[in-house]
């Protein structure tokens, strides 16, 4: 099934995103600029998991989207943690 993962941010509230969702790196496409940890709010370090390339399960995220807005190359995404009922 096709996922439109930007309407998903834009659509849920926050608890549903919480609930549902958190950011995915792509660490092919980050090139290590850290526009997104300096734009966290709450200090995240965003651009260690997208070296590693793995999803922000930090219980402190917000799911405020600014990473993935920042992000010039495109790397982050909000993704379902599990499929919508
Ligand atoms: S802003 Fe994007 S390209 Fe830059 S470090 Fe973060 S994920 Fe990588
Ligand atoms: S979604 Fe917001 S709180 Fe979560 S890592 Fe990105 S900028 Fe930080």
């Amino acid at each position: 099934m096709s996922i439109d993962r930007r309407s998903i941010f834009f659509d849920l509230t926050r608890a549903e995103v919480l609930a549902r969702g958190c950011v995915q790196p792509d660490a092919g496409r980050c090139v290590q600029c850290g526009i997104c940890s300096h734009n966290c709010p709450l200090g995240l370090d965003v651009r260690a998991y997208a070296w590693r390339g793995i999803p922000i399960t930090d219980s402190q995220c917000l799911t405020c989207g600014q990473c993935v807005a920042r992000c010039p190359r495109g790397a982050l995404e909000f993704v379902p943690l599990r499929p919508e009922t």
